[in-house]
């Protein structure tokens, strides 16, 4: 493939080398690799963490790990974090940018348009975005919570081609390579199931937030959105070179053949789920195999606290999930059609309603 728009996420483990402190020679090795790419004319989004940490290693006084307590650490170390960026990158006369989102800023499908606009106008200026999760303002609610995940949100915004998740592991292994000498790494991946999430277990550090777990997370949105992301060993040497030219040891998750388009890779990137409708095997199949819209007729139960254009999970009768996708009804409405012929909703509601629960435009298959 030509030039190619990357985005790479680094976390606090590869920034600080292990250590407690920004690590300044190990930045400016990838700031090194960063302007090399740029010069064979591909696109760089960086994701970096490091906040909480360059906060933590300014304050001479011991902080604890409350979540006001680590916001406090972000607010004061993200000034830190991008100063030191800007001037790494100012070595070879590359300008970047800050910008700081929360789930919030993609949930809603303008806000997601804006920045991906945004986005998009830094990398045609020849910007390098610098991104971070807004830590500082983030409750819970709109919190992405970790870097994997907010990476995988970025490449679906930056509409990147490849997403790389540097860390302080070589890739996944068919074991834990720390206490398990027959573990092999495991280098592509075509799609990720139960077995993949059990290796990946609760493998994480504790300088960062994620573990394999919530790469996994992101390489599976990344997939479906149809882009590659590999996993590697930020503290290798020309680690990000060597995985363009395919010569890194890692782990690279391949991305689906038919990706899906605009509106859809927004719904598997952004919004989160606020409740659960269980449909029965007729309508699994229909959604499944025929890519039918769910309708009413197929509901068989109802969780959760949604109102009309929420996005909802739907599961089987297993509880194993389908789809995702934005619901025409809330859940009272939805618990009182459950089961109707769409010609009765309007009866059953006392209104005029919608005719389907999930049109199949606004449902992701899972
Ligand atoms: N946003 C956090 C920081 O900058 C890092 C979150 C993560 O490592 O996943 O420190």
């Amino acid at each position: 493939m030509g030039q190619q728009t990357i985005v790479i996420k680094l976390g606090t483990s590869v920034l600080t080398a292990g250590d407690i402190h920004l690590n300044k020679p190990r930045m400016v090795e990838l700031v090194r690799q960063c302007a090399t790419l740029k010069q064979q004319g591909h696109q760089i989004v960086l994701v970096s963490s490091g906040a909480v940490a360059a906060g933590r290693s300014q304050l001479a006084q011991p902080v604890g790990d409350s979540i006001s307590e680590k916001q406090m650490l972000a607010a004061i170390g993200q000034g830190q974090l991008i100063h030191l960026w800007q001037s790494l990158f100012a070595l070879y006369d590359i300008p970047v940018a800050q910008m700081l989102l929360t789930r919030a800023d993609v949930e809603h499908r303008e806000r997601y348009l804006t920045a991906r606009d945004t986005l998009t106008q830094l990398l045609k200026h020849q910007v390098i975005p610098i991104i971070n999760e807004n830590d500082a303002v983030a409750t819970s609610e709109i919190k992405v919570g970790d870097n994997d995940n907010l990476s995988a949100m970025v490449a679906i915004l930056a509409n990147a081609n490849k997403l790389v998740l540097l860390t302080d592991q070589v890739g996944l292994f068919t074991a834990d390579p720390r206490t398990n000498p027959q573990a092999e790494l495991i280098a592509q991946v075509h799609k990720i199931d139960d077995e993949l999430r059990a290796l990946a277990g609760d493998s994480g550090t504790s300088l960062g937030t994620g573990g394999m777990a919530t790469k996994l997370q992101a390489a599976d949105i990344a997939q479906r959105a149809g882009i590659e992301t590999v996993i590697a060993k930020g503290s290798e040497a020309d680690i990000v070179l060597k995985i363009m030219s395919k010569e890194a040891l890692s782990t690279t998750f391949m991305r689906f053949d038919a990706p899906l388009e605009g509106r859809k890779k927004w719904l598997l990137s952004a919004p989160k789920s606020t409740g659960t409708v269980i449909i029965d095997n007729g309508a699994c199949l229909a959604i499944a195999r025929q890519g039918a819209s769910l309708l009413a007729k197929g509901v068989v139960g109802v969780s959760g606290s949604f109102v009309r254009g929420d996005l909802i999970t739907v599961t089987d009768s297993q509880g194993q999930v389908i789809a995702k996708g934005l619901c025409g009804f809330s859940e009272r409405e939805l618990d009182t059609i459950k089961g109707c012929h769409s010609l009765d909703i309007a009866s059953a509601l006392g209104y005029k309603a919608s005719s389907v629960v999930i049109h199949r435009d606004d449902m992701v298959l899972l």
